[in-house]
């Protein structure tokens, strides 16, 4: 399983860094995790071609984690001239809120003659779930987004890759990190108190319950990229755009 990470940033570009989006191939498919609204410029800043993705999975509704969507769509349509099919999973709600989305965007261009076969698979909640032969398991955090925000495990037989998404601090993470080859946490703030995410005055000390091989930083606001070297010091890898890990 070989990660390249397409965005590493929160909502509003901090550091002048993509909206979140994992580039992720496996021993199975090409899979992208998240599609925030600036990943389609970014896939293809980093060399990325939207055409080798043969499936998305989404942790939750919120525009810098799914906000690409159209424009991915209407590129694989209109320029890439897509053949291959795409499937596009997500939590329940994920297929009226795309919709919406793409005719607030683009009206009209949900009466489009797909070229391409493109369809939605709506996850549920602490169910597994087959995602283009991936186990697929999501659990729920707290994290406001109209729709269950979730966390995800994905394993592809041979490797497990496991996300936060974003959430304020639950225990659920625990299990949610559990065995995996790499966590993804979000880090949103370094302190003080933050509706629906993580700070790193909390995440540090729960550290040593999150039992991954390895544990990557993300998501991080410009507090918090200040001091990323504190997280780095005790052992946690921190996520750049661009960076490509063999997990
Ligand atoms: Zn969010």
């Amino acid at each position: 399983m070989r990660l390249t990470i397409v965005g590493s940033g929160d909502a509003f570009g901090s550091g002048g860094r993509f909206n979140t989006c994992f580039f992720l191939e496996t021993a199975k498919a090409t899979l992208l995790v998240d599609c925030g609204a600036s990943s389609l410029v970014a896939m293809k800043a980093h060399g990325l071609d939207p055409d080798r993705v043969d499936g998305i999975v989404l942790s939750h509704l919120h525009g810098d984690h799914f906000g690409a969507l159209p424009f991915l769509l209407l590129d694989a349509q209109f320029l890439a001239r897509r053949e291959r099919p795409l499937l596009i999973a997500g939590p329940p709600g994920t297929r009226a809120r795309l919709d919406a989305l793409l005719e607030v965007f683009f009206p009209r261009s949900t009466a489009n003659a797909w070229r391409f076969a493109w369809e939605v698979k709506e996850i549920d909640v602490g169910r597994q779930t087959d995602v283009l032969g991936h186990a697929v398991t999501t659990t729920e955090v707290v994290h406001f987004s109209g729709a269950p925000s979730t966390a995800l495990r994905i394993s592809d037989g041979e490797k497990l890759f496991a996300y936060s998404g974003d959430t304020e601090w639950v225990d659920a993470l625990v299990a949610v990190a559990s065995g995996a080859d790499l966590f993804i946490i979000e880090c949103y703030g370094y302190s003080g108190r933050f509706n629906g995410h993580i700070t790193w005055e909390v995440l540090k000390p729960r550290l040593p319950d999150l039992r991954a091989k390895r544990i990557m930083i993300t998501h991080m606001n410009p507090s918090m990229l200040a001091r990323q070297d504190e997280a780095k010091a005790v052992g946690a890898l921190i996520a750049e755009d661009g960076l490509v890990l063999d997990i």
